[in-house]
């Protein structure tokens, strides 16, 4: 007598969110086919490894489920089940041991994402995972069918992992939204830059220049950093950081004031200090840089945010520079998505009520969170939590 023949499952997205479902429910002995709409795997994953691939956090764990703010009721369990401590130990089972920084986030030794995707793959393809690239996901036939491409793929049950709509030329761009059709929270930018109407001359000399050390505040929260001057802008982990408060006063009074400290490691008291001497004849950009160590960068953005004539308290003004922000930067240029199917939409295996059997996980669920490791570590953990849910799905259907 042979076996039954063991429950056919559909991931489609190979980014970590799939690919971690795909790995579970392989582990497990499910027969997994993994759909990916570009030429090639986790395009979005190796971007993310190009400036230091973070993968999780380090801090506490309430404070860390802090970070998903009104998702993490949701979210709490599904990260208690795949915890940051589960996410270091599976990338050190690919040959990927991590360290911690100090800012407490956790990066695998080698720094890139490629080491651990190539590794990641291989366990895959061992596991009996069959890979199809450019391979699109349409939406579905009348009778419940995976429209990929222009043919119907049936499934005992489906993953679908398809990502947010930031970075679109690395395969996710929200286009699921329609062919879906469940119920959403708008996709917007979320760890996105700005807006500033430069001047320009002040676009001209400075765009592409990095404001080093400065402090940024944004209703009573403040934070130490970098940011980066756009053409277009202003944008960088400080930003990033406060910019979903900032989003949200855009939306609802068309322009928020950053406030900005250009030099951060000074008491106003000891600022006020070093510029009470005597000007001379020096003009007011030499006796900044001079007296209080100003670049021309931040002496040029002091006067950008207050006007070309100085309040008479200069110190007063280096510590509280108004910068008006007047709108987001598009979601092609944000990191990630804030926004998508609403968690009520979903059971708690992240089943879509509407349509048994379809399970969602990743960025394209509406939760949001700052950089720092939290991306990824939702999206693995929501892979794990929508396999899981599979498991329980075609186990209680089939023998
Ligand atoms: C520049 C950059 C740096 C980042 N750095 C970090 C970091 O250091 N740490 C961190 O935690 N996070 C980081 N992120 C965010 C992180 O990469 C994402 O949160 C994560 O990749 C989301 O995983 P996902 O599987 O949900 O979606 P994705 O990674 O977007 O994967 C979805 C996959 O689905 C495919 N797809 C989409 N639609 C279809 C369709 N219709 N048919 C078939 N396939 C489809 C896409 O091509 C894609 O491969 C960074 C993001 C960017 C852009």
């Amino acid at each position: 007598v042979s076996a039954p023949a063991p429950p056919k499952v559909a991931v489609v997205g190979g980014g970590p969110a799939g690919l971690m479902a795909a790995e579970v429910l392989s582990a497990a002995g499910v027969a997994v086919t993994v759909y990916e709409r570009m030429p090639t795997l986790a395009r979005r994953l190796l971007m993310a490894g190009r400036g230091g691939l973070n993968l999780t956090h380090s801090e506490p764990v309430a404070p860390f489920l802090e970070r998903y703010g009104p998702a993490a009721p949701r979210l709490t369990p599904l990260i208690d089940a795949f915890s940051p401590a589960a996410l270091v130990a599976w990338a050190e089972g690919l040959g990927q041991p991590t360290f911690t920084g100090s800012s407490g986030r956790i990066f695998p030794k080698a720094m890139k994402a490629s080491p651990l995707l190539r590794a990641w793959i291989a366990r895959l393809e061992a596991q009996g995972v069959r890979i199809v690239t450019r391979a699109d996901w349409r939406g579905f036939t009348g009778d419940g069918a995976l429209k990929i491409n222009d043919e119907a793929v049936t499934a005992d049950a489906v993953v679908l992992a398809l990502g947010g709509a930031s970075w679109p030329r690395l395969g996710s761009d929200g286009s699921w939204v329609e062919p879906l059709g469940a119920p959403i929270a708008l996709l917007r930018p979320a760890n996105s830059g700005f807006i500033v109407e430069w001047s320009p001359n002040f676009v001209e000399r400075f765009a592409g220049a990095p404001l080093k050390t400065v402090a940024l505040t944004f209703k009573g929260r403040t934070l130490r950093g970098e940011a980066m001057i756009t053409r277009t802008g202003i944008e960088g982990g400080a930003v990033y950081a406060l910019s979903a408060a900032l989003r949200d006063a855009i939306d609802a009074d068309g322009s928020a004031i950053l406030a900005i400290d250009l030099s951060p490691d000074l008491t106003i008291e000891a600022l006020t200090r070093k510029l009470d001497r005597p000007r001379g004849g020096q003009s007011t950009s030499s006796f900044l840089r001079k007296a209080a160590n100003l670049s021309p960068l931040a002496i040029n953005l002091l006067r950008e945010a207050h006007g070309r004539d100085l309040p008479a308290d200069l110190a007063a003004a280096i510590k509280h520079a108004p910068l008006r922000l007047t709108a987001v930067q598009p979601i092609a240029r944000a990191i990630s998505t804030a926004g998508g199917v609403l968690f009520d939409e979903l059971d708690e295996h992240l089943m879509l009520k509407a349509r048994p059997g379809v399970f969602l996980a990743g960025e394209m669920l509406d939760w949001e969170a700052p950089t720092g490791g939290y991306l990824l570590q939702a999206s693995f953990a929501t892979g794990v939590a929508a396999a899981k849910g599979v498991l329980a799905y075609v186990g209680g259907r089939k023998p």
